[in-house]
């Protein structure tokens, strides 16, 4: 697609952030480009409309950029998975490994019902953990996770096989 160049060339590489020896990927500057930003949102629309999708579910914080107005532009709800603890209301959670120690994500009991057709959306996919475990919460209470989508995916660390055959949808490739 010719608008893959454009959003590529939005990205903008941080190297050594938040550590030394990360190449962080910094969407902020895509969300600066009209253009490139408008060209984001709509491939994912042209891809989830018609796929009777009920639920944008956007893990935090970059998911709460990109969810909300594909869920919008698809007649979907948005459902926010959010760090432990930000969640008013009753939750489910689910916990995940990083490279030293536990991180969780947590959503509202109540906030998707059995046997809806969700998507899963991030910024970007590095390890995998993040979203393996979205698609485990969401599976918990009955809801088919459709596929999982995101803006950058770093192939290097092989996030994808994480995923338990579900299937990935990006955009871009970083390194
Ligand atoms: P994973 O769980 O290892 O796949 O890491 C993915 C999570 O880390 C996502 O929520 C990303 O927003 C975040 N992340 C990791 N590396 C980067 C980066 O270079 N840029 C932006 N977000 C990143």
């Amino acid at each position: 697609d010719p608008r893959i160049a454009g959003i590529s060339s939005a990205i903008r590489i941080i190297p050594d952030f938040p550590k030394p020896g990360i190449m962080f990927q910094d969407i902020t500057t895509l969300l600066l480009d009209t253009k490139a930003f408008k060209d984001t949102i709509d491939l994912f629309v042209e891809r989830y409309r018609d796929q009777n999708i009920s639920v944008v579910a956007g893990v935090e914080a970059r998911g709460f950029i990109f969810g909300p107005p594909i869920a919008l532009a698809i007649g979907a709800k948005f459902v926010p998975m959010r760090k432990p603890k930000k969640l008013p209301g009753e939750v489910i959670s689910e916990e995940y490994s990083l490279e030293y120690g536990t991180d969780k994500i947590e959503m509202h009991v109540g906030a998707v019902k059995p046997g809806e057709r969700a998507l899963v959306i991030d910024d970007l996919i590095a390890t995998g953990g993040t979203l393996c475990a979205a698609i485990k919460l969401l599976e918990r209470v009955g809801v088919t996770v459709v596929e999982c989508a995101c803006v950058i995916e770093l192939p290097e660390l092989k996030g994808r096989e994480k995923l338990g055959g579900k299937s990935l949808f990006i955009l871009v490739e970083g390194e």
